[in-house]
């Protein structure tokens, strides 16, 4: 059966410890009620629950009131989370209103809401499949077991399972773009959703800075970050560091001077030359 004929697409709106309205979405059955026990039987129904900010806010909203087993042994598959990884070029993503989901030309309607989030739902996966293979793989190795993020990749359909050490296989892909000496290990057992968005920001050309929703929720994705890229390690073998510290290399681009200035007299590396390789520890 198609995961996604399974997949229970979920909005509520609330203010306060109070319930106001619900918008859900199952196969072809369509919910807009304000009563739970009419969204309960349809969580029971489903396999996967997808919404958008659905583990920080709508399930365990829902949980409190109709008790915390109300989601056991679900899927839950948040849009925000992977909207963050997948368009990290995007920190407005065209449907997100904040941390909601909201078309700009209806007025506040958790079903309106829901559909949208299918439609986001089927984008990502879409943004997913384009994506290289050891990257999808990568992803996987890192998130397939974290709430919000696991029950994804059964959605999109297909194996991401990485051939060999996951580490082994981040460098590889990832290659002179993160420093070779990053103890990558460390990072996947300690903090791996976090390195998986810094690693979705090194992946990308198209943006330089975490999002702010990425600096909010986690924050210690930027140490992740430096940790990859400003460590400068002392490998000679390490391409990004060498790289980033090369001493013309940053002449040429930062000030457009193809060599260091030589003074008369000057035979080999010149002062200048020197005084800056010194001040980089080169
Ligand atoms: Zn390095």
């Amino acid at each position: 059966m198609d995961p996604l004929a399974e997949t229970l697409f979920l909005d509520i709106e609330t203010n306060g410890d109070r319930l106001l309205d619900i918008g859900a979405l199952l196969g072809a059955g369509e919910l807009h009620d304000r009563a739970l026990n009419k969204l309960t039987p349809l969580i029971a129904r489903a396999n996967y629950v997808c919404g958008h900010n659905i583990v920080a806010h709508d399930a365990p909203f829902l949980a409190k009131k109709a008790g915390t087993t109300l989601f056991e042994g679900k899927s839950l598959v948040d849009t925000l989370y992977w909207s963050a990884l997948l368009f990290p070029e995007k920190p407005y993503h065209h449907l997100v209103k904040g941390y909601k989901l909201h078309d700009e030309d209806a007025p506040n309607d958790p079903l309106s809401d829901a559909r949208l989030c299918k439609r986001l739902l089927q984008e990502l996966i879409g943004a997913f499949h384009a994506l290289d293979a050891p990257l999808r793989s990568i992803y996987h190795g890192l998130l397939h077991r974290r709430p919000g993020y696991g029950g994804f990749f059964a959605l999109a359909g297909g194996q991401y399972t990485a051939a060999g050490d996951l580490a082994a296989v981040i460098h590889a892909y990832f290659g002179d773009r993160i420093c070779r000496s990053a103890d990558l290990s460390h990072l996947i057992t300690g903090r791996p959703v976090e390195l998986a968005h810094a690693l979705a920001l090194v992946s990308t050309s198209a943006a330089s800075i975490l999002q702010a929703w990425v600096v909010k929720q986690l924050p210690w994705t930027d140490e992740v970050l430096r940790l990859l890229r400003f460590a400068t390690c002392k490998d000679p073998g390490c391409g990004y560091c060498s790289n980033r510290l090369d001493p013309k290399r940053a002449l040429r681009e930062i000030f457009g001077y193809g060599d260091f200035r030589r003074f008369d007299g000057e035979d080999g590396m010149g002062v200048q030359e020197q005084a800056v390789r010194h001040a980089l520890g080169k």
